[in-house]
């Protein structure tokens, strides 16, 4: 009975008690607006987990849900259906959020395959704090804007290299190299924001 956990647990519509599926948004039988149950912001926003994604696609899902759930569409609802279209609709703006950035969608897809990113401030791997530590020095001691946009351009050189290497290693289901190069993009983003913050300030 190897099939039986890929089946969706069903449940019934609570406006016209037909049988629904625990995920969906809206009742295929009523059209009312379901509950839901607690959603990845992969499947908050319909689309299958992976890190290359189709923009216009996900583009296209966002506006269509949002349409559906916008409160133009709240006159003769039910307060109860207001309620879930208002959860709903702050679940997909976030899931539309997180999915078009690289790094909070690769965060997301390595919990939804069971990793998560430490979260302690420390970093372990002791090439890429040697790393960091060069650049912030570099940048402690810049002057002017051109020296510091030279930094800038070759972390942003850095950062995209690592941002293809990380593509490569989720199409082959590498996570935990996935998650070592997330981690060192998360640090190389940081360095990016601190040189733009020194640009705004010169
Ligand atoms: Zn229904």
């Amino acid at each position: 009975m190897s099939n039986v956990a890929a089946i969706k647990m069903k449940d019934l519509c609570w406006s016209c008690k037909q049988e629904i599926y625990e995920k969906d948004y809206f009742c295929h039988y009523c059209d009312a607006v379901l509950p839901g149950e607690t959603k990845n912001v992969f499947e908050t926003l319909g689309v299958k987990p992976s890190f290359d994604i189709d923009r216009n696609k996900v583009e296209k899902l966002y506006f269509s849900l949002q349409q559906r759930l916008h409160p133009d569409n709240f006159i003769g609802l039910t307060p109860l259906e207001i309620q879930f279209s208002e959860q709903h609709s702050a679940a997909v703006n976030n899931a539309y959020t997180v999915i078009k950035d690289p790094l909070q969608r690769a965060e997301n897809l390595l919990a939804v395959n069971g990793i998560k990113i430490p979260k302690d401030k420390s970093i372990q791997d002791a090439d890429l704090l040697m790393e960091i530590m060069e650049v912030r020095e570099k940048l402690a001691k810049s002057n002017g804007l051109t020296e510091i946009e030279k930094i800038a351009n070759a972390v942003e050189q850095d950062f995209n290299q690592y941002l293809n290497e990380l593509s490569d290693e989720f199409a082959n289901n590498n996570f935990i190299k996935a998650c070592k190069i997330l981690t060192r993009l998360i640090y190389l983003q940081k360095i990016l924001d601190e040189c733009f913050q020194k640009e705004r300030e010169c």
